[in-house]
C-alpha cells in the first residue's frame, strides 16, 4: 500500500488539470503539499482548501517557473514552511501552436522557456536541498507528443522532448544520493488545456486511442503517485507513457 505521510510534495500548475489531480492524489496517500499557481489565486485558495480537506498541509505559492529567481526563492520559502521538500513534479506548460511556418519567434521561446527551462530551474532549485538529503524523488510531465511529435508544435514537442533530456541527465547526475527523477508522458487527457482545441482535432485525437476514451488527470496522477512512492525506489531516469495505447 502506497503511503506518503510526512512526505513534503512540490507541484508546479497546480491550481487546475492534471497538477491538481496530482495534488490531490500526494495528499490522499498523505503528503502536505505546496501549490505552484501562475496567476490565479483563487483556483490556488480552493485548490488549498481541498488539500485541507484530506487533513494534510497545504499552502500556494504564486511563482513563474520561467524565472530562474523565482524558483530559487519559492524553494526556499517552501522549505521554511514545511521543514523540507521531498517530491517535485513539474507539470506547469503552456501550449502556443502553429505550423513552423507562421509560427513566431516569441511563442516558440515562450513555450520552451515555460515547459522546458521551467523544468530546469526547478530542478535546480531542489538539486542541494535534495542532494543533502539523501533521498527524494522528481517527477516531470512530458507528453507522449515529445516522443513522436505533432504538426503544428514544434515549440511544444521540442520542449517536451527536452525534457526527456533533462529527466535522463539529472537521473544520472542525482542516482548515487538516492534521488530519482523519471518522467511521464501523458496521451489526450481531459483538462482546459485539451478543452481548448478545435473539435475535429478533438475527435482525430480520440480516434487514435486504442482505448477509445480520453485519459482524466487521475490517470496522470496515479503513475506520478507510484514514482513518488516508495515502492517505486528502483526506477529512474525512466519515461511512463499513460495515453491509452494512443502511442504505441
Ligand atoms: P492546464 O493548462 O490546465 O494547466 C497548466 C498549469 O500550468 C496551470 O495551472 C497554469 O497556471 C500553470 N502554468 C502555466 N504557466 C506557468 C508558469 N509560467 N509558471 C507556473 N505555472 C504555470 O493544462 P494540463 O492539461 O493540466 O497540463 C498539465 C501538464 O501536462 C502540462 O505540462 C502539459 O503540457 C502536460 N500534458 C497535458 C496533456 C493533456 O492532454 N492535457 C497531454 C500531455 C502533457
Amino acid at each position: 500500500m502506497m503511503d506518503l505521510t510526512g512526505k513534503n510534495a512540490v507541484v508546479t500548475g497546480s491550481s487546475r488539470g492534471i497538477g491538481k489531480a496530482v495534488a490531490l492524489k500526494l495528499a490522499s496517500l498523505g503528503a502536505n503539499v505546496a501549490v505552484v499557481y501562475a496567476g490565479n489565486k483563487e483556483k490556488a485558495d480552493e485548490t488549498v482548501k481541498e488539500l485541507e480537506a484530506l487533513g494534510v498541509k497545504a499552502i500556494c505559492y504564486c511563482c513563474d517557473v520561467s524565472s530562474a529567481e523565482q524558483t530559487k526563492q519559492l524553494a526556499s520559502q517552501v522549505i521554511a514552511d514545511f521543514g523540507g521538500i521531498d517530491i517535485l513534479v513539474n507539470n506547469a506548460g503552456i501550449v502556443k501552436d502553429g505550423l513552423i511556418l507562421s509560427m513566431k519567434e516569441e511563442d516558440f521561446d515562450k513555450v520552451i522557456s515555460v515547459n522546458l527551462k521551467g523544468a530546469f530551474n526547478m530542478t535546480k532549485a531542489v538539486y542541494q536541498h535534495l542532494m543533502k538529503k539523501r533521498r527524494g524523488r522528481i517527477i516531470n510531465i512530458s507528453s507522449i507528443v515529445g516522443l513522436n511529435g505533432n504538426a503544428g508544435q514544434a515549440n511544444y514537442a521540442a520542449a517536451k522532448a527536452g525534457i526527456i533530456g533533462l529527466t535522463k541527465s539529472a537521473a544520472k547526475e542525482l542516482a548515487a544520493r538516492n534521488v530519482t527523477v523519471n518522467a511521464i508522458a501523458p496521451g489526450f487527457i481531459e483538462t482546459e488545456m485539451t478543452d481548448a482545441i478545435p473539435e475535429r482535432a478533438r475527435e482525430a485525437a480520440l480516434a487514435a486511442i486504442p482505448m477509445k476514451r480520453p485519459g482524466q488527470g487521475e490517470d496522470v496522477a496515479n503513475a506520478v503517485a507510484f514514482l513518488a512512492s516508495d515502492e517505486a525506489a528502483y526506477i529512474t531516469g525512466e519515461i511512463i507513457k499513460v495515453d491509452g495505447g494512443m502511442a504505441i
